[in-house]
């Protein structure tokens, strides 16, 4: 009897071919077949006469074919052409010609003779009705033909190698094999109506249009029901987590509130309020801050931090980008050092305290070691603490030479499985190569593949006008056959060990290169193999190579004055980036971590700071506001605070879309600005930071605004420019001593000038909504009214459409559903960043509305039985543990 688990080869009547194919689509069960829905339904129980005219909408139809042609045009292009002829043709009845363009397989398919469907767009072509790159399939009339034919018929996400026949076919003998018990509902059934298997039934060969509907809604809401509990269950395990009060007097933050320019918003009151009451509790607060751009949102954090410092924690405040780390520093050194409160700077570039060391208490960290065997954790006595928090400038390298950096993967043949000493002899064998033949900056040697970031050297000589590098591929033939040696010596065995290497291409930018050096260190946590609190020695980094060398002398020398480690002005709030997740040693004392544009960070790095005992509490902040309906999706799990109002002294911001050719008047505009002392932003649209042209780019981008602009001074602002210079730069536009500032994104994050109320945005179409509305945010700080103009050449309708969305509104969350509803839920929610299992039916905003269904099933059930101890709800149990699994496979 099969069951959901049953693997497909075991059907014993699958092709092995198809096995294959069916494998490249992720299914190997037949659950995965299954659940492997249709993309749509034709309906082929009557096909509609063929058409006389254009339609919007794609039809389905049904021909004989009558003649086919292939022409040549342009050289080597070529066009297939199949006319087809109604079944039932009349007097007025039209042949129809169905054209592919240098798909040289489709015209081995069609042939004279054969009744083919057919199913796109209707054009007019001059006086024939063509459709372009019709989907089609052949009708056979076999056996099977009530299969495929006469009824509403399923069309699914195919791929090479397997028909939609074949695949149909496969799909309609296994359901026909399956038994109604194999299924298990997974919804209450006070959510769903009907049983999962008719559901499952119906989806694939309907009966009616109706039935169709009835069953994807059953699935739908089993699958948000799912994800739901997953949510709901991350969200109970985290309240139900030991924590401690954080909560001062709240005497500090009085203080700090009477010297601020300003009083707080209401709204910002609230908000306040709502968290000083998650610190003080004893649980942990998780809890998410949404406001919009310039709401105001540092102020709470500080206020929030303060709270905890009171109490005697420590807080620390990530930022996503350097830039954005330096400024809340900045601010915060302002605002909190006359109120004696110290503060410290952790980046991967910079660090910087305002107080003496240590930061970080050593006396009882765990350290993870790259250079043993076994999961290490060990317990050092108080080394030198200067040197041990060291920040390495190379922790996330920088892209600054001319040669490449690359992400290379290898994996172990037939997913061989690498015992942790096979894995350290490969660690070891990347290492041994590491400044000698290429700088390696991370790598994880994961059980059955390995992930390496590295950057070929040159070779040696002396022949200094003609250097060669290694070559990739020789380096990555060395180590491959060297630990292969190795492990095949140890494990006593013989034959191959890897694969062949895939690549990435080099590394592209900065950002490119922090994603994949996060994803690499990341990735033993984020696919599951380790547990979140868990070492994995595997994964290296320079740091982790420094730091040994350092154990290593220190063990050696013995130690000198452990006892006068300074215990007083430690920092008391740490500022910095993402680095701050990363790095080994842990916080003595955290009470706090604040969580800055939230939006870049995902749930697996959250799960990673909170599984500490006892768990701070944690505040996560975002300025692009998402859809309400993705957000009980993508933060479920967390409390909601919004910051609804801006403080009031803020003047408007009209936002105007002007054609390039345009120019002229809208610099005619900024002059009369200029003559009344306002000051002016522009942005050009370089938007990778350090694509090499960069520099040259903006330096010709500059003479050119010197020109326009003339006789108002402006300057320059890059990414690329040193941060003493940077500042300078920004110090003197904030005096005034400039006009205008000509900038790339830099600018997104981290500027505050009132007297700024212009900005001109080069090429807008080729900027996200999102980030033009964190831009635009610049602007309208002070009293004056402020004016932003979108400058795009483009004719496209999409982009009138999207740069329209701004000109209508500055309400961030406005901007956020219309950017949704323009670009889809697919870039809003990224899977490796929402932390849940890909969805395999529903859609986040057709289906928004099911969504808030399942999730107050969801709620309601753990409300009731926080832990599922009930009887009635233990089939839930497995249903998250399985959610779980998934959601971090799909990441790996
Ligand atoms: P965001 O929410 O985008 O992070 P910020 O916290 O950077 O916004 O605040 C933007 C600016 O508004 C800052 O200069 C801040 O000092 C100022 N600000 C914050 N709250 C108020 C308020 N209640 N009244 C006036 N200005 C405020
Ligand atoms: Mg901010």
């Amino acid at each position: 009897m099969i069951s959901v688990s049953t693997k497909l080869e075991d059907l014993s009547w699958i092709p092995r071919p198809r096995l294959l194919a069916l494998r490249r689509l992720d299914i190997e069960t037949t659950e995965d077949l299954l659940t492997h829905f249709p993309r749509r339904h034709e309906d082929r129980t009557e096909f509609p006469q063929f058409p006389r005219e254009e339609t919007d909408a794609p039809i389905c139809l049904c021909g004989e074919v009558i003649k086919t042609s292939l022409r040549r045009f342009g050289g080597w292009k070529k066009i297939f052409e199949a006319t087809l002829e109604e079944s039932q043709p009349n007097a007025l009845s039209e042949p129809l010609v169905c054209r592919w363009f240098n798909l040289h397989y489709v015209q081995k398919m069609i042939a004279t003779g054969q009744r083919i469907v057919v199913f796109g767009r209707p054009r007019l072509r001059g006086k024939r009705i063509c459709i372009d790159h019709p989907e089609f399939e052949v009708i056979e009339n076999d056996e099977e033909i009530s299969i495929h034919f006469r009824r509403i018929t399923p069309i699914y996400p195919a791929t090479e190698g397997l028909s939609q026949r074949v695949l149909r076919g496969i799909i309609y003998r296994v359901l026909h094999e399956f038994p109604d018990a194999g299924w298990q509902s997974i919804a209450p059934n006070s959510l769903v109506h009907g049983e999962r298997s008719d559901a499952i039934r119906a989806i694939h060969f309907p009966g009616s249009w109706e039935a169709r509907d009835a069953a994807r809604e059953h699935l739908v809401l089993s699958e948000f029901f799912a994800m739901q509990m997953l949510i709901a269950s991350r969200r109970f395990e985290s309240s139900a987590r030991a924590g401690q009060a954080h909560c001062g007097s709240g005497a500090l933050l009085d203080e700090f509130l009477k010297g601020l320019p300003f009083e707080l918003t209401a709204a910002q009151r609230k908000v306040i309020s709502e968290i000083r009451r998650d610190v003080a509790a004893n649980y942990p607060m998780n809890r998410l801050l949404q406001g919009d751009v310039g709401s105001g949102k540092t102020v709470v954090a500080i206020a929030a931090m303060l709270l905890v410092v009171e109490a005697g924690y420590e807080a620390a405040f990530m930022a996503p980008t350097q830039i954005l780390a330096e400024q809340h520093y900045e601010v915060l050194r302002r605002w909190l050092e006359p109120l004696g409160v110290h503060i410290a700077l952790r980046t991967a570039a910079r660090q910087e305290e305002s107080g003496p060391l240590p930061l970080f208490d050593l006396g009882s960290a765990r350290v993870s070691r790259a250079g043993d065997g076994a999961a290490s954790s060990r317990t050092f006595p108080e080394v030198d603490v200067a040197l041990a928090a060291r920040y390495s400038r190379r922790r996330v390298p920088h892209f600054k030479k001319a040669w490449a950096i690359y992400a290379v993967t290898i994996a172990t043949k037939k997913d061989r499985c690498l015992s942790p000493k096979a894995r350290m002899t490969v660690l070891n064998s990347l290492r041994h190569f590491h400044n000698k033949r290429y700088e390696m900056f991370a790598a994880c040697v994961m059980p059955d593949h390995v992930h390496l970031l590295i950057q070929p050297w040159p070779k040696g000589g002396d022949d200094k006008a003609n250097t060669s590098f290694w070559r990739l591929s020789e380096l990555v033939h060395s180590i491959k056959s060297f630990s292969a040696h190795e492990i095949n010596e140890i494990e006593n065995k013989s034959g191959s060990i890897w694969e062949k290497e895939r690549f990435d291409r080099y590394v592209r930018s900065d950002r490119d290169l922090q994603e994949k050096f996060y994803y690499i260190l990341r990735n033993p946590w984020d696919s599951g193999v380790a547990k979140q609190n868990e070492d994995y020695p595997w994964v290296w980094t320079q740091d982790d190579e420094s730091r040994n060398e350092r154990l290593f002398r220190r063990d050696a020398e013995t130690s000198l004055g452990d006892a006068c480690a300074t215990q007083t002005n430690e920092p008391q709030i740490i500022v910095g980036t993402h680095a701050l997740l990363y790095e080994s040693v842990s916080f003595s004392n955290l009470g706090l971590t604040v969580i800055d544009e939230q939006h870049k960070f995902g749930v697996a790095q959250r799960a990673r700071l909170t599984a500490r005992e006892p768990a701070p509490d944690v505040l996560v902040m975002t300025a692009t506001p998402i859809p309400r309906t993705l957000t009980m999706t993508i933060y479920g799990d967390l409390d909601v605070s919004k910051i609804d109002e801006m403080p009031r002294n803020r003047g408007k911001i009209i936002t105007a879309v002007r054609d390039t050719s345009k120019l002229g008047e809208v610099l005619s505009f900024l002059r009369t600005q200029f003559e009344k002392g306002r000051q002016l932003y522009v942005i050009y649209p370089l938007i990778d930071e350090s694509e090499k042209l960069d520099v040259k780019a903006a330096a010709a981008e500059y003479e050119l605004w010197r020109e326009r602009l003339h006789p108002f001074r402006c300057e320059l602002l890059h990414g690329r420019i040193p941060a003493s210079e940077k500042q300078q730069v920004m110090g003197r536009f904030r005096r005034g001593d400039t006009n205008a500032l000509i900038s790339t994104t830099v600018l997104e994050v981290g500027v505050d000038v009132p007297n700024a109320t212009m900005m001109l945005i080069e090429n807008a179409e080729r900027f996200g909504l999102a980030q033009l509305h964190q831009l635009r945010g610049r602007i309208g700080r002070g009293e004056h009214k402020s004016t932003c103009i979108l400058l795009s050449s483009s004719q496209a309708k999409e982009t009138s459409a999207k740069l329209a969305v701004l000109e209508r509104t500055t309400n961030g969350f406005e901007v956020a559903e219309a950017d949704w509803e323009l670009r889809g839920p697919g870039d809003v929610l990224g899977t490796a960043q929402s932390g849940l299992p890909a969805l395999k039916i529903g859609d986040l905003k057709r289906d928004a509305d099911l969504m808030r269904r399942a999730r107050s099933a969801a709620m309601s059930i753990f409300e009731m039985d926080p832990r599922l101890d009930l009887a009635e709800n233990q089939r839930f149990r497995r249903l998250i543990v399985e959610q779980q699994k998934q959601s971090f496979s799909h990441v790996s």
